[in-house]
């Protein structure tokens, strides 16, 4: 373990009923690291993301970010510090591209309008769509509705991005457009965590990929041990099915 982690997950546990889904699940994250998680579907990654921004609660283990367990953080703050990217953009229909920026900001983060505005606008610029602002997401193709998820999400200045399968309701030729505002962030530093089957990211901006199958981590390490020389045949039989 060591001192300077921003996030640590620590023997997390989470059923739902009988059945249950995280079964021991420890990793950390440094600052700065882009960590892909894979894994077949129903494995439990949408569940550990929520778990990890408190979408969920859990049985057991302990996650603590940037030195706090997020038990002991209010629920505000801890969404504060880590923003959520999601599969189907979760975009409010009736409020526009720069309306779904300043709500937060001005909602969690209290900020005035004219501040609220300005912060939205540099954040749509950042994801290409300053042009866009007032237009409504169903005025928007996908990728355009899910770089304003993630300007949504990088307004609040987080510490943390969660992505649920960012790309993965996107028609194919919209893909590119989401994948390359992930690296330019990833390329900037920002430290995040990703569900995706984009291995072409996951081998250009992974520091890590984790294989989360049965319950717990199978395999976790850097995208060239994983994909020329994987531990497990699990984990490359897995990969070859991505690839
Ligand atoms: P993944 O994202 O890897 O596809 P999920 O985390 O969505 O997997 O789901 C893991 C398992 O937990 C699945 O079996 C799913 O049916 C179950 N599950 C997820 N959310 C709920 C819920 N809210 N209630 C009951 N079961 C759930
Ligand atoms: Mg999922």
């Amino acid at each position: 373990m060591s001192d300077d982690a921003l996030l640590r997950v620590t023997d997390l546990h989470k059923r739902f009923g009988d059945e249950e889904v995280l079964k021991g699940v420890s990793f950390e994250m440094a600052p700065q690291d882009v960590q892909v998680l894979i894994g077949p579907s129903g494995s439990g990654k949408s569940t550990l993301l929520r778990c990890v921004n408190r979408l969920t609660d859990y049985e057991q283990g302990e996650i603590v970010l940037d030195g706090t367990p997020t038990s002991e953080m209010d629920e505000n703050d801890l969404r504060r510090q880590v923003g959520m990217v999601f599969q189907d953009f979760n975009l409010f229909a009736h409020r526009t591209a720069k309306g779904n920026v300043t709500l937060g900001l001005r909602q969690v983060l209290g900020l005035s309008k004219e501040e609220a505005d300005s912060r939205a606008m540099a954040q749509l610029e950042q994801v290409g769509l300053a042009d866009q602002a007032d237009s409504y997401p169903a005025e928007l193709s996908g990728g355009q509705q899910q770089r304003v998820g993630i300007a949504r999400a990088l307004a609040m200045d987080p510490k943390l991005l969660l992505f649920d399968e960012p790309t993965s309701a996107l028609d194919p030729e919209l893909i590119g457009e989401v994948l390359g505002v992930m690296r330019d962030l990833a390329d900037e530093g920002m430290t995040m965590l990703c569900v995706t089957h984009e291995m072409g990211f996951a081998r250009q901006a992974a520091t890590d990929i984790m294989f989360l199958d049965g319950g717990t981590i199978v395999e976790h390490g850097p995208p060239d041990k994983l994909f020329e020389d994987p531990e497990r045949e699990r984990t490359g039989q897995f990969l070859e099915r991505l690839t």
